[in-house]
C-alpha cells in the first residue's frame, strides 16, 4: 500500500488516499475514479510537497530578509559560544595555535585573526583551524 497526499483542484480540499502502488493510483487517476470527499469533483490530483525546512508557520514561506535575520542569529550565537569558551590572541593566533600544538602552551580554545596563507599552513602541518564568518555586534 502506498499513501499519497491528494488534493482537490476544484475547492482545494487535501486529504489523503490509499493505492496498491503507484500504478493503481495513475489508473484511478486516469479513469476519473478519484473523486474529492467534499465537493465530489474529478480533478484529483497528488499534493505538491515541500519539505519542512525552516518553515516556522504553516504554508508560510520565510521570505529573504526572515531568512538572513535566521543566519544572523546563527552566526551570532557562534560568535558568543567562541567568545565564551576561547581565548582571544589577535594576531598572535597562528603563534599561539603552532605552540598549542606542540605542546608548549595550555591546550585551549583559541580564537583571533590570520591571514589565508597562515590558516593554510597551520592545516598543512596538521593543526585544525576553522574560518568564522565573523559579525560585528550589533548591540556593542
Ligand atoms: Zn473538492
Amino acid at each position: 500500500m502506498i499513501k499519497y497526499e491528494l488534493k482537490c483542484r476544484e475547492c482545494e480540499h487535501q486529504f489523503e488516499g490509499w493505492f496498491a502502488d503507484s500504478a493503481a493510483y495513475d489508473e484511478q487517476s486516469a479513469a476519473g475514479e478519484l473523486l474529492c470527499p467534499v465537493c465530489a469533483g474529478a480533478d484529483v490530483g497528488k499534493a505538491i510537497m515541500a519539505p519542512n525546512i525552516a518553515v516556522r508557520r504553516e504554508g508560510a514561506t520565510p521570505s529573504r530578509a526572515q531568512m538572513a535575520a535566521e543566519l544572523r542569529r546563527m552566526l551570532m550565537a557562534v560568535r558568543r559560544q567562541v567568545e565564551e569558551n576561547c581565548d582571544y590572541v589577535g594576531d598572535a593566533f597562528a603563534e599561539e595555535a603552532r605552540r598549542i600544538h606542540a605542546g608548549e602552551a595550555e591546550e585551549r580554545g583559541i580564537f583571533g585573526e590570520a591571514t589565508a596563507d597562515e590558516a593554510d599552513d597551520l592545516r598543512e602541518e596538521g593543526i585544525e583551524v576553522v574560518a568564522i564568518p565573523w559579525l560585528p555586534r550589533s548591540d556593542a
